[in-house]
């Protein structure tokens, strides 16, 4: 690699974590407020582990996007041959407000298993546990997965969206459609790990607001959702 190569690489690098250092601004002045003003547990903001998650937060913002391409892809060719052209062909030709309600409903649904089977296999529970390894919850746990955690949910939660072709995965997409989703499936995945004492839907639900609370037990609940999908949107 020459010196060129090199000084692009990390040129790349330190844009993608300038804009990471963004949202988590973003973030933390939307959430830190409301964890000040209606807080479920009584703590600091600046929490023991907090920088621990700040470091979760940025290798996991930049090592999926890393590495994800090339097995993703192997795996989308070999499930396109499985997948007849017909079908291929109708979702081609869907309007973008569709594919972006399917892209929600394969990608959760692929989620939510990937999440269920991370919880009873014990060699993906040894890395899943990460995440629910934190003693005190806000915004910032969300962010807290491990590296190999985040790669796997991150396979089987794509791997259909792209091999269906919803999204495609060589093309970023800026639409408004695409850009809302992003956003309120990343605000989602925050809010569902704050320190916010609000709660949604009835009583005694444990599906929200909170579902990361399943901390130590091992039952798996909905998390985030596809939103990072919805950014490659055709
Ligand atoms: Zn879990």
């Amino acid at each position: 690699m020459t010196a060129d190569h090199l000084i692009r690489h990390l040129e790349v690098l330190l844009l993608a974590s300038a804009r990471l250092a963004v949202w988590l601004a973003v973030f933390a002045a939307i959430f830190a407020p409301l964890e000040r003003l209606f807080p479920l547990a009584r703590q600091r903001i600046l929490r023991k582990e907090f920088g621990v998650d700040l470091g979760y937060y940025f290798i996991n913002g930049l090592v999926p996007g890393l590495i994800l391409g090339p097995p993703i892809s192997v795996v989308v060719l070999l499930t396109h041959h499985f997948i007849p052209g017909g079908v291929l062909g109708a979702i081609a030709a869907w309007p973008v407000w569709l594919k972006a309600c399917a892209t929600m409903l394969v990608g959760e649904t692929a989620y939510y298993w990937a999440h269920r089977i991370s919880h009873h296999v014990p060699f993906l529970w040894r890395f899943h546990a990460v995440h629910h390894s934190a003693e005190k919850l806000d915004f910032l746990v969300n962010a807290r997965a491990h590296p190999v955690d985040m790669v796997w949910s991150r396979m089987v939660m794509l791997t259909p969206i792209y091999a269906l072709g919803l999204a495609n995965p060589m093309h970023f997409g800026d639409g408004a459609i695409a850009t809302g989703i992003l956003l309120t499936g990343s605000m989602w995945g925050y809010f569902i790990h704050s320190n916010v004492g609000w709660r949604l839907g009835p009583p005694r639900s444990d599906s929200s607001p909170r579902p990361a609370r399943a901390r130590p037990s091992r039952s798996p609940t909905i998390g985030p959702s596809a939103a990072m999908a919805v950014r490659t949107l055709k």
